[in-house]
């Protein structure tokens, strides 16, 4: 029997050229992001105040199927890319399951997650776009990390709004943030109109995520040359870790090899919809319709499982626009253990 090691690498000339757009191979399209003023679906440039242009672009696209990455994105996903394809043979030992388990780790750089992948290319684009300041929420501190990491050597600068909790049971994750040049304002802040009405209805709030967006969001909008990034559920994140699936879908092709169940832990989705990507086109065109996919998520925070589809506001404050998916409402806030890693939507 042909033995397969236990971390499969791919070489460093594997590294996607594209991004995969899924949306592509959608035959029927997700419902628009929504202007709350009008009901409307938003126009791009209606964007370009939240997302520098290239981004907003991204976000908007349905119909591109592959998106050129660009080499000094490429430059740096060599730091930490291709990220190995590991066989869990002690797992499927434990198990005692005939099944075969692969995962796709995504923890073997600097910032320690996913979020690296889309902090490039976001940072990338904004200054290339000439922006000269970025405004995040972070909740752990992944996503704050990661573009902290990116910011220190591409510019711009950045401003990081921290869910308050997480701020204080957390230290170190914003000391690593600020060593990179990120500034850390732990939210609910007095910094943002938003922050101070949320503040005034309840002093004592530990925050959530969809407090820190709203913060996050008005500061981008109210300054000048500012723009938002924000880690996970929008369609131009979902674009960048594509990346993921691709990597995945070449090593098991290179194993002769086609999954039967993905799996992926989803908080906004992306890693998720990342890591499908290829496999999902595969069972909407019909070249392989035999594989389930199946997200999995925390109880304390169960919008797939126990939320409605509906339009929502994205965060607590009502200031970004409105998106259809699965909502436990705005106005949700995780218990404290839970208020640092999730949002309420997904
Ligand atoms: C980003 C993040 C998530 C959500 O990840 P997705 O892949 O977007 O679902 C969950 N937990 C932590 C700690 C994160 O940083």
């Amino acid at each position: 029997m042909k033995t397969i090691p236990h971390r499969l690498y791919l070489s460093e000339d594997q590294i996607p050229t594209h991004y995969f757009n899924l949306r592509s191979a959608m035959p029927e399209q997700p419902d628009p992001m929504l202007n709350p003023g009008i009901l409307q679906p938003v126009k791009e440039e209606e964007l370009y105040p939240i997302f520098c242009e290239a981004l907003a672009h991204q976000e908007m696209d349905g119909s591109t199927e592959f998106v050129e990455i660009p080499e000094e994105i490429r430059e740096v996903y060599k730091m930490y890319r291709p990220s190995p394809l590991v066989r869990a043979y002690h797992l499927e030992r434990a198990l005692g399951t005939p099944a075969k388990l692969y995962y796709k780790f995504e923890g073997n750089n600097t910032s320690g997650s996913h979020k690296l992948n889309s902090a490039v290319a976001q940072a990338y684009y904004a200054r290339t776009q000439g922006i000269a300041r970025l405004t995040m929420e972070t909740g752990a501190g992944q996503w704050g990390t990661a573009l902290s990491e990116v910011c220190s050597s591409f510019g711009p600068g950045l401003d990081v709004f921290m869910v308050k909790c997480s701020y204080e049971q957390k230290p170190f994750r914003k000391d690593v943030m600020r060593v990179f040049g990120g500034r850390v304002t732990p939210s609910p802040s007095m910094t943002t109109e938003v922050g101070k009405k949320i503040l005034a209805m309840d002093p004592e709030t530990t925050g959530s995520l969809g407090c820190a967006i709203s913060e996050a969001v008005e500061s981008a909008v109210s300054h000048p040359n500012s723009r938002y990034v924000l880690g996970s559920v929008l369609n131009q994140v979902l674009l960048h870790q594509s990346i993921i699936g691709l990597e995945s879908e070449t090593t098991m092709e290179q194993l002769g090899e086609y999954p039967d169940i993905v799996v992926g832990c989803a908080g906004g989705g992306s890693n998720l919809g990342g890591l499908i990507a290829p496999f999902m086109r595969d069972k909407l065109t019909g070249k392989h319709t035999g594989a389930r996919f199946v997200a999995v998520e925390p109880a304390s925070c169960p919008s797939l499982t126990r939320g409605r589809y509906a339009y929502d506001f994205c965060d607590t404050g009502k200031v970004t626009p409105m998106a259809r998916m699965y909502t436990l409402g705005a106005g949700f806030i995780p218990s404290a253990n839970h208020a640092g890693a999730f949002a309420a939507t997904a």
